[in-house]
């Protein structure tokens, strides 16, 4: 399992109802972790999937790990993946992919 910046985080991410299938759908989710992109969103509960991507751990005030959005999309455009058109493959569909790359 990931580890997060504090143990308020590591509970909000991993938080699991047996009520809400849908993590957007339940009142006591807050946060929606990307793995893929290593980012963190404070979940808006207006009925739809939106949620706000923060910087900073809301319990802690630690900086969070840097979205690594740009790069999934630059690694995929390396393997000629459109992620658009194509299937993604599975590591990327989490945060394997990083592992698996190298950093400059
Ligand atoms: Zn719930
Ligand atoms: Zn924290």
């Amino acid at each position: 399992m990931a580890s997060h910046c504090c143990e308020a985080m590591n509970s909000h991410v991993n938080v699991r109802c047996d009520q809400h299938d849908d993590r957007f759908a339940c009142p006591d989710v807050l946060i929606e972790f990307r793995a893929a992109f290593q980012e963190y969103g404070l979940i808006i509960h207006d009925g739809g999937s939106s949620s706000s991507t923060i910087e900073f751990c809301p319990w802690c005030g630690r900086r969070l790990p840097e979205s690594q959005r740009d790069r999934w999309f630059d690694e995929l455009e390396r393997r000629g993946i459109d992620p658009w058109e194509d299937e993604v493959p599975a590591e990327f569909q989490d945060d394997r992919w990083l592992a698996a790359t190298p950093q400059d």
